[in-house]
């Protein structure tokens, strides 16, 4: 029986499981789709998950796929320089989601069990079933990775509270048989307008489009190519002609955010957690930086050593950091909308974010660089993570109830590192409280003797 069972083999859940598994722990993951999916709705990585990426040597398979660096972000179109962020990575790495999900995927021994749907979850005192392709599974914990559209958010009846969508936009990859002269023929940050239209590799076309036709029709109504055609050729004149749909699909700006991402023995991350309009580039991004926020706390809460409150404190500290998110994007939804009201909004914030503090802390926030939780001085910058998911302590000498729990480093500047890379401790008193409080008062035990929640 594994430890934990991971609903959904998206971004978020794949990375879930390699975080539980540096920790030492037997996962499952269960997958509703049959194959790996070649659709990529996010095309950009922020910088934070860049250098989580790359802590986990996860990037460098990346490199490859790598279409542009992009020298900023954009908050609704208005462009954030990201060139002086403290970061090896001051920039957007734009890049197919896919690419980013089969890259985890290829590191994992965990299992992904395929054309798995989850069907039925219940869960007691001592583990969770979880029917999915027709079978029971059971394990002690269930981290629901599911997707915006979360079945195990339904079957659970988690309170999901916030607005629904009030636009309907369509997003679509395509070629084009004709293409106007004049189409950007390199990835380049949206402009203030939500429609674009991207050169992806292989001849492909990314086009998002957000017209009156796609506010009539139903959110089920099948994308025609006919469809696409006439809102891109009210965008771009005549001249442009759609060759092959490839695939596409509608969304919107709906946007909530669960009130609890625990409920008992089942724990929440990425879009089954949060949703919102996705724009300025954060959703893959949340739902990465959640993964490894979750994975090393319930691995220690499992093993039996993790302090009381630790496991609760993933949704202690993300929960705010994805509310904040929905803040951002329902504000850069209304600078998107083309009336004069909100045009002249725009105008003003675009003067805001020209003066440097300003555009820093916007950057800071884009970037996923400057997310703090309570107790921590930010992340580490200059620390590798350590490979079996351990904390980190660097220049000082670890008391010896720690010995197996803690990897320990020489250097000149003593400092403390959790799992997910952010910084517990920087030298000074407070060491065993800092140990206390992030990995444990005792000797770790065997999973098998993890108690109840
Ligand atoms: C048009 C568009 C553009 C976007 N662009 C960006 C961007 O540029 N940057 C960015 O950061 N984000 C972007 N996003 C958001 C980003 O795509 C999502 O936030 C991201 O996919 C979330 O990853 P996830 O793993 O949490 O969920 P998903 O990627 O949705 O993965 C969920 C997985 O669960 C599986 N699943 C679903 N139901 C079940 C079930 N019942 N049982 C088992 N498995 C199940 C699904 O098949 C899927 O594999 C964009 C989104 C859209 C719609």
């Amino acid at each position: 029986m594994p430890d934990v069972l991971v609903a959904g083999g998206g971004p978020t859940g794949l990375l879930t499981a390699f975080e539980l598994e540096r920790a030492g722990l037997d996962v499952l993951v269960l997958e509703r789709d049959t194959r790996p999916t070649t659709q990529s709705r996010a095309l950009a990585l922020q910088p934070r998950s860049a250098e989580v990426l790359a802590d986990r040597g996860l990037l460098a398979a990346l490199e490859p796929h790598v279409q542009a660096r992009l020298p900023g972000g954009h908050f609704s179109g208005i462009p954030i320089d990201y060139t002086d962020l403290p970061t090896r990575f001051p920039y957007q790495l734009g890049i197919e989601q896919a690419h980013v999900a089969s890259a985890i995927e290829a590191r994992l021994r965990t299992p992904v069990l395929r054309d798995a749907a989850v069907t039925a979850v219940a869960q007691n005192g001592e583990g969770v079933t979880v029917t999915a392709g027709g079978r029971d599974h059971r394990a002690g914990w269930l981290v629901a990775a599911d997707g915006g559209h979360s079945t195990v958010r339904t079957l659970l009846g988690a309170a999901f509270p916030g607005t629904s969508a009030r636009i309907s936009l369509v997003v679509a990859d395509l070629t084009l048989t004709n293409k106007p002269a004049g189409l950007a023929d390199a990835w380049q940050l949206p402009s203030s307008k939500p429609e674009f239209l991207l050169p992806l590799p292989g001849g492909r076309h990314r086009a998002v489009v957000v017209g009156e036709e796609q506010q009539r029709l139903g959110r089920d109504a099948p994308v025609t190519a006919g469809e696409l055609q006439r809102a891109l050729t009210a965008a771009h004149g005549p001249g442009i002609e759609v060759g092959e749909v490839l695939w596409a699909s509608r969304f919107g700006d709906a946007a909530r955010q669960l009130e609890r991402y625990r409920h008992g023995r089942v724990l929440f991350a990425g879009d089954a957690a949060h949703i919102h309009l996705p724009v300025g580039g954060q959703g893959l991004n949340l739902g990465l930086q959640d993964a490894v926020n979750l994975g090393w706390k319930l691995a220690g809460h499992i093993r039996g050593h993790a302090p009381g409150g630790l496991l609760d404190s993933y949704h202690d500290e993300r929960h705010p950091v994805a509310a904040r998110v929905l803040v951002s994007t329902r504000a850069q939804g209304v600078l998107g909308v083309p009336d004069p009201d909100a045009v002249a909004v725009r105008e003003i914030i675009t003067g805001l974010l020209a003066v440097p503090g300003a555009r820093r802390a916007m950057a800071m926030e884009l970037s996923g660089i400057g997310i703090t939780y309570p107790g921590t001085t930010g992340r580490a910058t200059d620390i590798p993570v350590a490979p079996d998911g351990r904390p980190v302590l660097v220049g000082a000498a670890l008391p010896a109830d720690w010995a197996d729990l803690v990897e320990t480093r020489d250097g000149s500047r003593p400092q403390l590192l959790r799992p997910d890379g952010y910084l517990a401790w920087a030298g000074g008193p407070g060491l065993d409280v800092a140990l206390r409080r992030w990995v444990g008062p005792q000797r770790a035990t065997s999973p098998a003797a993890a108690s109840m929640p």
